[in-house]
């Protein structure tokens, strides 16, 4: 059995959606698709949940009103005329129950994380919706099925942790029977199933995720990311203009990659995959014949595969002066960053300083004055001795591939680059097991970092490989032009 997902550039229109439903149609039943929200729908939707906490009834039905016009838009499209009718009867319903989540709002005055979550599964509601009438009116057996009767989550709202068993049992109830009937099956991304029936959602992009926790939950033999780019590309095509398709990459490289900023992954996607050993393709849906990305177990070693980017960290750094304080202070500040679900992007130690040195995502915990503060109180109650500095807009860079760790060589050539394209290092991390370089860079010079260390380790290609796939670079230039 196969899982495909298509992001929301791939279902940004008519034309678009009736493309995937091409793609859909050319691979083996059994066979599931996720879906995202068309492109910037997801956005529309959470603006006008803010809006409506804030009385703003005018943007709300604006914004109502434009994500209405994208779905009818591609409800005219559907080439039947009961399947045409059935959907928009479909979509009226569900653009009604989304006005009336936002009144909630309104008369709440405050959004709750809770139903942003309700307002927010609109998005994939609507195109799962779609893509199965489009699908039926071509001839192809096919049913919408909503995570929020089958993802199994906790109650995280924003960000929710799936519950992989109870996924398992409900993917068999709700979604087995119309695969053993040969229907494809429309899965909506990003959403899942409180404890209590609510909806939930596995954070931004999380649709990447939904697929591989569906792949695991059916036992899928493969699940193909369906995208705007070729596959995993060697940097942000956004930043690094001559940006190669990595052809092979294993789950440990392609795990560092997505922690470490590539979007094209979200950074929980491979875990689902790894315990059963499920092959994840990255494929464009601009250019299904290339080849794309296969993430497996293990891949070809090569030193340095791609590089990458994380923005809008802090770096924070805890003074300690008494070694037998070092290990109180860490417990106290790891405890303080979980407490307040800070995620920790990298840490490290510099024993002769007794310097600590975590690198935070803190988006939504108000900067460095708020989380120093929180570190400052949570070391005064371990009664731990230290001195709290904090730096803000700070970025990761890493270097990924398997050899990076192997190549002893590798970690004074990356900071020679670095030095040599004038961009000073915050702080630097290498771990032996593992598969990425990173450095902590001040934000402003991520990019300039980034395209330096491209330059010197991946861009220079052998005279070999540039013969034996003439076309490749062609052929992603193109696809960046359309995506
Ligand atoms: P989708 O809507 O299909 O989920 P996303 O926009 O979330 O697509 O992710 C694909 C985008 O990720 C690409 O268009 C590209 O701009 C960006 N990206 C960043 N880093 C990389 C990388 N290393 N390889 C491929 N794409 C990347
Ligand atoms: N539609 C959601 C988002 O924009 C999920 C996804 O695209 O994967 O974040
Ligand atoms: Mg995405």
């Amino acid at each position: 059995m196969i899982v495909m997902k298509f992001g929301g550039t791939s279902v940004g229109d008519a034309a678009r959606v009736h493309q995937v439903a091409t793609i859909i149609e050319t691979q083996p039943n059994p066979r599931a698709a996720v879906v995202s929200a068309a492109s910037g729908v997801t956005n529309m939707l959470l603006d006008a949940a803010r809006a409506a906490a804030v009385d703003g009834a005018e943007l709300v039905a604006k914004l109502v009103a434009g994500i209405r016009a994208r779905h009818h838009d591609i409800a005219a499209a559907i080439g039947d005329d009961q399947e045409r009718a059935a959907a928009v009867a479909a979509l009226d319903q569900l653009h009604a129950a989304l006005v009336d989540a936002l009144s909630d709002v309104d008369c709440a005055g405050e959004l709750s994380p809770r139903n942003a979550d309700r307002i927010v599964a609109t998005g994939e509601k609507a195109m799962s919706i779609l893509l199965a009438a489009i699908l039926r009116s071509r001839g192809v057996p096919a049913v919408h099925v909503w995570a929020d009767r089958v993802i199994a989550t906790d109650n995280r709202y924003g960000n929710a942790r799936p519950d992989r068993a109870l996924t398992r049992e409900l993917a068999a109830q709700e979604v087995r029977p119309h695969l053993n009937a040969g229907q494809t099956v429309v899965f909506t991304g990003f959403i899942g199933r409180a404890p209590d029936g609510s909806t939930t959602t596995l954070g931004r992009g999380g649709s990447d995720y939904s697929a591989t926790l569906l792949g695991a939950a059916l036992d899928a033999d493969e699940v193909q990311i369906w995208t705007d780019v070729p596959g995993v590309l060697s940097a942000d095509p956004r930043q690094v203009p001559d940006v190669r398709v990595v052809s092979g990459i294993s789950y440990d490289e392609a795990q560092e990659l997505a922690h470490f900023g590539a979007k094209v992954l979200h950074p929980r996607t491979i875990r689902p995959a790894v315990s059963l050993g499920i092959p994840v393709r990255i494929l464009s849906t601009f250019l299904p014949d290339e080849p794309g990305t296969l993430v497996t177990r293990d891949a070809p070693e090569e030193s340095v595969k791609a590089v990458t980017a994380l923005n809008n960290l802090l770096l924070l750094t805890i003074d300690v002066p008494e070694l037998e304080d070092l290990a109180a202070a860490s417990a106290a500040v790891f405890g303080a960053l979980h407490g307040d679900r800070i995620e920790v992007v990298a840490a490290s130690q510099a024993s002769s300083r007794r310097r600590m040195t975590y690198v935070v995502d803190a988006t939504g915990h108000g900067g460095c004055a708020r989380v120093k503060q929180r570190m400052a109180a949570a070391l005064e109650a371990a009664d731990v001795d230290a001195e709290v500095g904090c730096e803000e807009d700070v970025a990761l860079v890493a270097a990924v591939g398997a050899g990076v760790a192997a190549a002893p060589q590798t970690l004074s050539q990356f900071l020679s680059v670095l030095g040599r394209a004038g961009v000073p290092v915050l702080s630097t991390n290498q771990q032996h097991s593992n598969v990425a370089l990173t450095v902590a860079v001040l934000g402003r010079d991520a990019t300039r970092a980034v395209l330096a260390l491209h330059d010197a380790f991946i861009r220079p290609q052998p005279a070999s490989s540039r013969s034996r796939r003439p076309r490749r670079s062609d052929m992603l230039a193109e696809s960046l032009r359309v995506g």
